[in-house]
């Protein structure tokens, strides 16, 4: 694991994180045809971030559903309505399929989340750990070229700290928790828009059919791992896209 990794990895148990440091590079022509080596590049690139494996597909064979936002609110997930990124806020799955028709090619990258039995702090450390994979792969694929890249990720936003363990602790205990300072206005914008991008299911991506679609059922976390007689993490399938172009 390279260092970078696991400064990735590492715990992120403060409320407000700071901002990434700022990378400036020039972006090469801007593409108007996929070349297929480039497609790879992204691939290697997002796998010496921590992606175990990516490959590319049509972007026409990820699979749409008004199902999948549904399931966001019945039953309503903790992160309903906690940010831009989880519903309400976010587009309906039309309007996904939309977008989607635009392009022509998407990655999809294996990151699989802890094993259902791992502690929460776990899988609030992998959350942020794969937001910051997709994040920095989509930005990879702009500078590449492809610069209407757009990629998407599981579970709500929780870059700048919100729902860390120390988070939940200080909410249960009825103290004043930051919340997402784009609905609280507090800020205008989101200093951490290096990391965040929308969960699949939010905006009406069904990973499970994209990723079977794909031959990757075998990559797939259990869709509905139950926990205490309560169904536990759908929004986090372990697959992921990015539409390149
Ligand atoms: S402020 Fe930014 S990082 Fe924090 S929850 Fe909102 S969108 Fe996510």
């Amino acid at each position: 694991m390279s260092e970078e990794q696991r400064e990735l990895g590492e715990p992120q148990r403060i409320f407000r994180s700071p901002a990434p440091e700022r990378i400036d590079r020039q972006a090469v022509r801007i593409k108007d045809s996929v070349d297929e080596a480039d497609l790879k590049a992204i691939i290697d690139f997002a796998k010496e971030k921590g992606a175990a494996e990516g490959v590319a597909i049509k972007a026409r064979d990820i699979v749409t559903n008004s199902l999948m936002p549904m399931k966001c609110r019945i039953p309503t997930c903790w992160g309903y309505n906690s940010s831009y990124f989880c519903p309400p806020r976010t587009i309906s799955a039309s309007d996904m399929q939309a977008i989607i028709d635009d392009f022509e090619w998407a990655l999809l990258l294996h990151i699989p989340p802890p094993e259902p039995s791992a502690p929460y702090s776990d899988f609030y450390c992998h959350m942020n750990t794969m937001k910051e994979i997709i994040g920095r792969t989509e930005v990879e694929a702009q500078y590449t070229g492809y610069v209407n890249s757009m990629g998407f990720t599981g579970g709500p936003c929780t870059i700048c700290g919100m729902f860390s363990p120390e988070w939940v602790a200080a909410k249960k205990a009825k103290k004043d928790v930051p919340l997402c300072t784009l609905i609280t206005g507090e800020f205008s914008t989101c200093v951490q828009y290096y990391h965040c991008r929308p969960s699949v299911q939010a905006v009406g991506i069904d990973m499970y059919a994209t990723a079977r679609g794909a031959g990757w059922e075998d990559r797939l976390a259990p869709p509905l791992p139950v926990t205490k007689g309560r169904i536990d993490w759908p929004c986090l399938p372990g697959v992921y896209p990015i539409l390149v172009m």
